[in-house]
């Protein structure tokens, strides 16, 4: 028995939208050359609509009887998707609107939902990801998605994959003029942003769900005890020969100055902002590993969790106390709240479709090239990525507030006015096909 919302009785027909320029324009071609025979097959009832212009998708979504369908199909990339979530999300009837399950056939060139749900499924997206997709809407199951809620200088919006700062968005955004490679234009502009790296200041503060180990941190103070530089030798030679390469240079001097060793006196804040970080918990300056772990509990699990993330403060207001900032130069802050990226990077492959979470993957400026390499073969591979400058955090809202003057911010992959941002997850509020 399908129904379109709880226990609301509903047709038996989809509405199907094909973005007729979507990916290398064969999206209409497809749909009726490759779907239209497994719907055909599975005595699926459908109804076509072809996109005219950009939005046009978005204005249907705000006016359409939802009843008429038991779910929409979006046969495009990502960008028709995320036109669909925002219409349905800016209606009166929102709540019951936004579980009308979403189907999704790959016909754009960026398809991470597809490649999440294909991946879900157990179904890999290979190089014919189409019959498979159709597969999974034929069978009917809708899943709870969440969303998550992000405001911007310039208001609200919803988002179903990813908010990205730093090296990937300046990758995925500056390769777009290549388009036409294919993904080789993601290896192209890998190389391009590694030659030419950047390295941007940020603030970034986040509810974690369960404790927080500020990690770089924690491994700095692992090594000021065990590799205290010996006497004598300079900052630079102790960096080569001890690998500290992930240490800055000034919070090696503040090691090597002959002060005691962080872990006997707990780091105080001179120390924290000479080494170029800053990270506080519960308003205070970490004080330790240990500490802070003992510190953070209390404040981020339980109805302080949930209570915090129903709205956040203002963008201009301060964050809540309970909340962690990290003050530092990045290279890359992504949350991500589906395995996908796009089709071949998975950077988040624990992510489930309703674990009312985002994963937020942080890298340090303080990592090398190769090792941003070694990170990047991680998310291809949809491996845990394993490096002291790296860290990955379940968050259940966040805020990233960028000090560097110019850069690119993407929300699902599109580019979105540059300036602080702030996230929160709405659990499970969507429905997808996806099993
Ligand atoms: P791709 O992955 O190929 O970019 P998307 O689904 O992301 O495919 O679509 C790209 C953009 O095209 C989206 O912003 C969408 O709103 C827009 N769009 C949809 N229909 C049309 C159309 N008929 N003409 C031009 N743009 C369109
Ligand atoms: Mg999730």
């Amino acid at each position: 028995d399908i129904t379109n919302s709880e226990g609301t009785p509903s047709s038996s027909k989809v509405l199907v939208l094909v973005n007729p320029f979507g990916g290398t324009g064969r999206a209409l071609k497809m749909f009726l050359e490759k779907v239209v025979p497994v719907f055909t097959d599975a005595n699926i009832e459908y109804e076509m609509i072809c996109t005219e212009r950009q939005g046009h998708a978005k204005e249907m979504m705000m006016t359409l009887t939802l009843t008429d369908y038991y779910g929409i199909i979006i046969v495009s990339g990502d960008g028709l998707v995320y036109e669909v979530i925002n219409g349905l999300m800016a209606r009166d009837d929102w709540k019951t609107a936004i579980k009308t399950p979403l189907g999704v056939i790959p016909g754009g060139s960026g398809n991470a939902l597809c490649s999440a749900i294909s991946h879900s499924a157990g179904e890999p997206f290979l190089s014919e990801p189409v019959l498979p997709a159709s597969f999974i809407i034929a069978k009917h199951q809708p899943l709870p998605m969440d969303l998550v809620a992000v405001d911007t200088a310039e208001g609200r919006l919803y988002s179903f994959l990813n908010v990205c700062w730093g090296i990937i968005a300046d990758i995925d955004i500056e390769s777009e003029k290549f388009r036409s490679l294919g993904m080789a234009r993601f290896t192209l502009g890998t190389i391009s942003r590694l030659l030419g790296l950047r390295r941007y200041r940020g603030r970034i503060s986040f509810l974690p769900v369960g404790e927080y180990r500020p990690k770089e941190v924690t491994a700095s103070m692992k090594r000021s005890k065990s590799e205290v530089a010996p006497p004598g030798k300079s900052t630079r030679n102790v960096k080569k020969s001890q690998s500290l390469d992930m240490t800055t240079d000034t919070q090696l001097q503040v090691d090597t100055s002959g002060e005691p060793g962080l872990d006997e006196v707990g780091m105080d804040n001179a120390a924290i902002e000479n080494s170029g970080h800053v990270v506080t918990e519960a308003g205070d300056a970490v004080n330790g590993s240990e500490t802070t772990a003992d510190d953070a509990s209390p404040h981020v699990n339980g109805c302080a969790v949930d209570s915090m993330t129903s709205e956040l403060p203002g963008l201009t207001e301060p964050v809540p106390s309970s909340w962690v900032t990290i003050e530092d130069d990045f290279v890359l802050v992504l949350a991500m709240y589906q395995t996908h990226l796009n089709s071949e990077l998975i950077p988040a492959p624990t992510c489930t479709f309703d674990d009312g979470l985002m994963h937020l993957i942080i890298v340090r400026a303080s990592i090398t090239r190769t090792r941003i390499l070694r990170v990047l073969l991680a998310f291809q591979e949809g491996r845990e990525v394993n490096d002291d400058a790296a860290e990955v955090v379940c968050v259940k809202a966040f805020r990233l507030e960028p000090l560097t003057d110019r850069g690119i911010l993407t929300v699902d992959g599109e580019t979105i006015k540059y300036g602080p941002v702030q996230a929160h997850v709405l659990p499970g509020v969507a429905r997808v096909m996806a099993l």
